[in-house]
């Protein structure tokens, strides 16, 4: 049953959700950090950071360690403040062509829990596995913890603002309503968002954007885009469409698109591509086989692998001359599991943008880590806006 109670008087003025973030965003980036090395980051005076950290103590988002001084003592004004990483985590549930992975993220993107479950086909089978799975998930594996919110991820054109799945053509899916469903069934603040814009927002909070706020980031799985952040925020388009290449012309291919085109850049490189490639060539049966193969030195396996990279560098060569970000970072099973073929797509590059290029800074967690990374951007955002979802929900 629904409870709903009065909210306790804001500790700080109401309409500063910048001040509570920016003492928040600098705990998450710099901390352990005193609060006067916080004024001095942020540029806010020392009694806002005292206001704004008192209420995100209060609301178990930081807190005191303790120093080589020993334990923090209250009044002392040099107790640095940290990220507290014990209380809340994000959930989610990166929905993808074989499998479903619901995780559990800290307040620092770390990964807590994850658990895999084989996919479905249509959605609403999907949404009923959810709706029936995630519970027990979170018995097992929430360990008392609380639940921010919970992030749906999939790849393809998502409209995070409505809450829709818009396309995802490698599902087959089109117009889901996904925020509406997962909400009715999960009863969490549900956070919508496509995996390449997820994995951008944990860049620029947790991974090598955070310093600059200035990337691209490009996903090569079954589906292929791109997620654009200037000054630390995302480009979303119109309905959530930007960032959508899948059909950039590769030069050479000649692979056939459900599009009516010859040589798209994602029925090119696809994670089914290039699995299929592997087959046709009797390398290995799937991805995963060739990705082993190429790791153990297979000549025939590594040339794939090293085909696909090149045909992906003429996208990175042409995202880096359009929007020249600080850095475009790589999310893509080969150079996941085989980072020194980041060379392979480089010297395809001019030398400025081949510098600029880095693979993912989760690594083989990256599904984990998207799933809870809407839910994560959002408390970085606001995280103030927490108390008042709380005491409403
Ligand atoms: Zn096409």
């Amino acid at each position: 049953m629904l409870t709903l109670v009065a909210p306790p008087p804001p500790l700080s003025a109401p309409g500063q959700p910048d001040g509570a973030a920016a003492v928040l965003r600098a705990a998450l980036t710099r901390g352990p950090l005193a609060r006067s090395a916080i004024s001095k980051v942020t540029g806010l005076s020392p009694a806002a950071v005292s206001r704004h950290a008192a209420d995100l103590l209060a609301m178990g988002l930081v807190y005191e360690p303790d120093t080589p001084d020993g334990p923090p003592r209250p009044g002392r004004p040099r107790i640095p403040l940290d990220v507290d990483t014990s209380r809340h985590v994000a959930a989610g549930v990166h929905i993808a062509i074989p499998q479903l992975t619901y995780s559990l993220t800290d307040l620092r993107g770390r990964v807590v829990a994850m658990e895999q479950a084989p996919r479905r086909e249509r959605p609403e089978q999907v949404l009923a596995d959810i709706a029936e799975q995630l519970p027990r998930f979170l018995a097992r594996r929430g360990r008392g913890r609380s639940v921010l919110g919970f992030g749906a991820v999939t790849g393809g054109w998502v409209d995070p603002e409505a809450g829709v799945l818009v396309e995802n053509a490698a599902l087959g899916w089109s117009d889901v309503p996904l925020r509406d469903r997962l909400q009715r069934a999960t009863r969490l603040p549900i956070h919508v968002e496509s995996h390449a814009r997820a994995l951008a927002r944990a860049e620029l909070l947790f991974g090598v954007a955070a310093e600059h706020g200035e990337l691209v980031h490009l996903f090569v799985g079954n589906v292929v885009d791109a997620a654009i952040a200037a000054g630390g925020t995302l480009l979303r388009g119109r309905q959530g469409g930007a960032g959508g290449i899948a059909h950039l012309p590769v030069p050479g291919s000649t692979v056939r698109c459900p599009c009516g085109r010859t040589g798209c850049l994602q029925v090119t490189v696809s994670d089914r591509a290039l699995g299929d490639a592997a087959r046709a060539a009797g390398v290995a049966a799937d991805l995963a086989g060739l990705v082993r193969a190429a790791a153990a030195g297979d000549a025939r396996a590594l040339e794939l692998c090293r085909g696909r990279l090149r045909a992906v560098a003429h996208a990175v060569g042409l995202l880096v001359d359009m929007i020249s970000p600080e850095t475009l970072v790589l999310t893509e099973a080969v150079t996941m599991y085989l980072p020194e073929l980041l060379g392979e797509l480089r010297a395809e590059l001019a030398a400025g943008a081949a510098a600029r290029v880095h693979a993912s800074s989760f690594g083989p967690h990256a599904l984990a880590v998207a799933a809870g990374a809407p839910v994560l951007a959002a408390v970085h955002h606001d995280p103030l806006a927490l108390r008042t979802a709380r005491t409403a929900g």
